[in-house]
């Protein structure tokens, strides 16, 4: 068996006929463009001058300026990146573009990100489950090689995981990809605020591998909902013919560009975020009531309390929220603490420390 794209793409997607926008096929700047039933007059012009882009044209459906912008900072060519609205329309546009429903499947390692099940089971696509081994979080290699079947088109890995932190051995994630014809997802939403390098130079000798990264947590933009796929030149091709033409908005296009040429900023935050991860570790493990602060690649840590329910009421009536997941497998009484400011992280051990269990 060897990787085949071709065999991989469903057959409905191979027959598409993408949808072709006015502005994909002229593709100079200058002249009057009668073509897309905009409103030529640009009516809101304060907003021009708050923005600094106009919003009566339709935005650049391929994003060419910011890929050419992201292409400099992720050393990749443009050509290799996809733009979605989140990561999370990257991880729909896999199901879609591999998995027939009702016949193909992916496969998961628990615990991980909620979203690769829900947008599977929205596509009415098998989900495969392969726990992670206890304790450590790292991929059990043998168990997932066996689970696969011949439907098993994706495979998702999440690299710093979330919800444990943990980065995932490079041997396992190899040992993966040279085995399996399908795809493998790398999830690196958290890669900036690890303590290893991303495997994006890795694309050139894996053309089954495709990369996710997001601008909603190092870069601090969650609210604007940018993510990014890096894949081979033939995959950016297939999700391109999906997507929706006109899936990133023209404020997000802008503001990216204008924050990618003062990236400083970025940086010097995540610095600290990394910096109060080590504070607040030590301080958390402390606590009488914590049992274990597992070690954290990213912005977050994965805390074992003696009564998760009860911390997190106790929190909760502190106006302090971290996110449960004591119900999912593997992290019994488990809580996922964001790491937030000096001055948050500082507030919520004062609290902590009055805990009474
Ligand atoms: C937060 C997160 C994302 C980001 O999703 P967006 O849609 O880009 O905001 C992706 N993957 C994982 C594992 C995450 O935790």
């Amino acid at each position: 068996m060897k990787f085949d794209l071709n065999n991989l793409v469903r057959e409905n997607i191979k027959k598409l006929v993408p949808y072709s926008s006015a502005r994909s096929e002229y593709k100079g700047t200058e002249g009057i463009f009668l073509d897309a039933n905009e409103n030529s007059f640009c009516p809101n012009v304060s907003q021009k001058e708050i923005i600094g882009t106009a919003l009566n044209r339709y935005p650049d459906p391929m994003q060419f300026s910011l890929k050419e912008e992201i292409s400099k900072i992720k050393f990749i060519p443009a050509k290799n990146i996809f733009l979605g609205n989140g990561s999370d329309e990257a991880i729909d546009i896999l199901y879609r573009a591999f998995c027939e429903p009702g016949k193909d499947n992916t496969l998961i390692c628990p615990p991980t990100y909620g979203m690769y099940e829900v947008s599977a089971n929205i596509n009415n696509v098998e989900v495969i489950k392969v726990s992670l081994i206890a304790e450590t979080f790292q991929l059990d290699t043998d168990a997932i090689l066996k689970s696969i079947t011949q439907n098993t088109k994706l495979i998702f890995i999440c690299c710093p995981n979330n919800p444990t932190g943990n980065g995932v051995k490079w041997l396992a994630i190899k040992q993966i990809l040279d085995n399996f014809n399908g795809i493998v997802v790398i999830d690196e939403a958290y890669i900036d605020f690890a303590g290893y390098r991303s495997l994006i130079p890795e694309l050139a000798n894996y053309p089954n591998m495709v990369i996710l990264q997001t601008f909603s947590k190092a870069w601090g933009l969650a609210g604007l909902r940018l993510g990014m796929a890096f894949a081979s030149e033939e995959i950016i091709e297939i999700f391109n013919k999906i997507k929706p033409p006109y899936n990133i908005n023209a404020v997000s296009q802008k503001l990216v560009i204008d924050i990618l040429n003062n990236s400083v900023q970025v940086s010097s935050s995540v610095i600290e975020i990394i910096s109060e991860r080590k504070r607040l570790s030590e301080a958390l493990s402390k606590l009488k009531f914590v049992l274990k602060v597992y070690p954290s690649e990213a912005n977050f840590l994965l805390v074992k309390t003696t009564n998760a329910n009860n911390v997190y009421a106790y929190l909760i009536k502190n106006k302090i929220i971290v996110r449960k997941r004591n119900t999912i497998i593997l992290c019994d009484d488990c809580l996922r603490i964001t790491i937030g400011t000096k001055k948050e992280n500082e507030i919520l051990l004062n609290i902590l420390k009055e805990y009474k269990t």
